[in-house]
């Protein structure tokens, strides 16, 4: 059996950090597999559509480098892949289920409807649903008469297209990763599938599509496990129970202390992304951060997302896509609750920032720099990363630690300069300045030498120089090793800083 697998969003905003790590399993299963990962776009709720939401969504997945084999933009067997473009598929399949009395016509108002919820609100104290025991009771082709149903049809009486669920039966679903799951079909209701607008709900063009487009496994959110026995039923009645996917329910991701879901809320109050790009809102102009716009590095993003939820059995935390390909199974994915931890999530940027070519954080930096109306040499900039990345957790931090590198001291930390630079610090800094006009290489060998010789010749320990040295060169207390930064800045930029310390520095005690 070749594996096919889908990602069927609906276009209603932006897409979720959970409902990118659920294209990423099943993009995951499919490439381990050798199998296919479709996007589906499920658009048949026009009230809740919202323009730029595909888009997104698509633009996405592709940073993520989440690449899909069937899709609205691509074209394959079973196109198309966009649910609004499919919408004749689906009028037959509910005619199909009520010719087979497994469907049926209801005709009730909104007002008549809310009498049944508070009638039974009473009767039942509670769960006030259209279901096997309620419905004998409604306006719909089970309680009308054949020809009752035809003539309000025919005067195109607004009417919805309900499944009509069995009396008191369990119904199973097996779940790779919950097990089996059994419900009580008197606890559904009878939902509904076609509307007289002519368009499926999801239920209805959820499994048509799966059935159709010969889905083997439906990977989702738990949020969709409640409506997995209707799904289950549909697949009997429409006469495709051989042709069921199988089913596995992602655990929920949860807020950073593990109570509740993760919501927008959470990353606004708590500052780090919920949304993997930016996202303006088309009503509202609300704009809301991504992790892409937040400095994070995609394969950072999802390796971080691939553990929340699934874990490799080993210790191992830094994947690449590839090796989360090799490692990935469905029985690895836990069912309870992930925690995100945004403290984690940086530390997973840092990570893969650490091992990311030299060439490309240098490329990023660039942008960073330019949009940032900073210029600066390439080569310059080369060299910054190697020596201050493992100071950061993300690429435009860098712009502040290398601060010293686009330019000499405005300013000098006075605190740490009233401690260090002493009565005797300019005299030293002079006589060291002159050494180090005379040093042949400047580098890391060189300096290191002539460094020692200055303080032997002088008889002064390290403590006498390098915080002054520092000093004149970044204007702090701390910063990467002082050598590096010499032979970042070069020979003449070093002696040119030094001097300036000496100028304006005052001296004390
Ligand atoms: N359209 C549903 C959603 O927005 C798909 C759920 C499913 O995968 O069955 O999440």
């Amino acid at each position: 059996m070749s594996i096919r697998v889908r990602f069927a969003p609906s276009p209603t905003g932006p897409l979720h950090m959970g409902g990118v790590r659920t294209a990423l399993y099943n993009y995951l299963f499919a490439r381990k597999h050798g199998g296919k990962f479709l996007l589906r776009i499920e658009d048949t709720d026009q009230k809740r559509f919202v323009p730029g939401a595909e888009l997104y969504i698509m633009e996405a997945l592709q940073w993520c480098g989440i690449e899909w084999d069937e899709g609205p933009d691509k074209s394959g067997p079973h196109e198309p892949y966009r649910q609004s473009e499919r919408k004749e598929i689906y009028r037959d399949f509910a005619r199909q289920l009520i010719d087979s009395g497994k469907a049926y016509y209801a005709f009730d108002t909104p007002e008549e409807l809310e009498e049944m919820r508070s009638r039974l609100e009473k009767e039942r104290k509670g769960n006030p649903q259209y279901d096997s025991q309620s419905r004998l009771t409604m306006n719909n082709s089970l309680t009308l008469s054949e020809i009752e149903v035809r003539e309000k049809l025919a005067a195109k009486t607004p009417y919805v297209i309900r499944i009509k669920t069995p009396a008191d039966e369990e119904v199973v679903v097996n779940d790779i990763i919950r097990g089996r799951v059994s419900v009580n079909s008197n606890l559904l209701d009878d939902k509904v599938l076609f509307k007289s607008d002519g368009l499926p709900t999801y239920h209805l063009a959820n499994v048509v599509d799966d059935f159709l487009m010969k889905i083997t496994h439906v990977i989702r959110g738990e949020e969709w496990l409640p409506s997995a026995p209707l799904h289950v039923l549909l697949y009997r009645y429409l006469g495709w129970e051989k042709e069921m996917p199988q089913f596995a329910h992602l655990p929920l991701l949860l807020k950073p202390d593990g109570k509740g879901k993760l919501s927008k809320r959470d990353g606004d109050k708590m500052g780090f992304p919920v949304f993997p790009l930016e996202w303006k809102d088309p009503s509202s102009g609300e704009i809301s951060t991504g992790y892409r716009e937040s400095g994070y590095l995609p394969e950072a993003f999802v390796n971080l997302l691939a553990l929340l939820g699934w874990n490799p059995g080993t210790e191992q935390e830094m994947f690449s896509m590839e090796e989360l390909i090799a490692a990935f199974s469905l029985e690895r994915v836990g069912k309870s609750g992930a925690r995100f931890d945004p403290e984690k999530a940086k530390w997973f940027n840092h990570q893969h920032l650490q091992n990311k070519p030299i060439q490309e954080v240098t490329v990023e930096l660039l942008k960073v720099l330019s949009e940032k109306g900073v210029n600066i040499d390439i080569h310059m900039v080369e060299k910054i990363v190697p020596l201050l990345r493992e100071r950061v957790n993300f690429v435009h931090e860098l712009q502040e630690e290398a601060a010293f590198a686009f330019k000499a001291p405005s300013d000098y930390d006075q605190k740490f300069a009233k401690k260090k630079w002493k009565a005797e610090t300019p005299g030293l800094m002079k006589a060291l300045a002159e050494k180090l006009q005379k040093a042949d290489a400047f580098n890391l060998t060189g300096l290191e030498a002539v460094l020692n010789t200055f303080m032997e010749e002088n008889e002064i320990g390290a403590g006498k120089i390098m915080p002054g040295l520092r000093l004149s060169l970044v204007g702090a207390g701390s910063g990467p090793d002082v050598k590096e930064i010499m032979v970042l800045l070069g020979k003449d930029e070093v002696i040119r800083r030094i001097n300036q310390a000496i100028d304006s520095l005052p001296v004390t005690d």
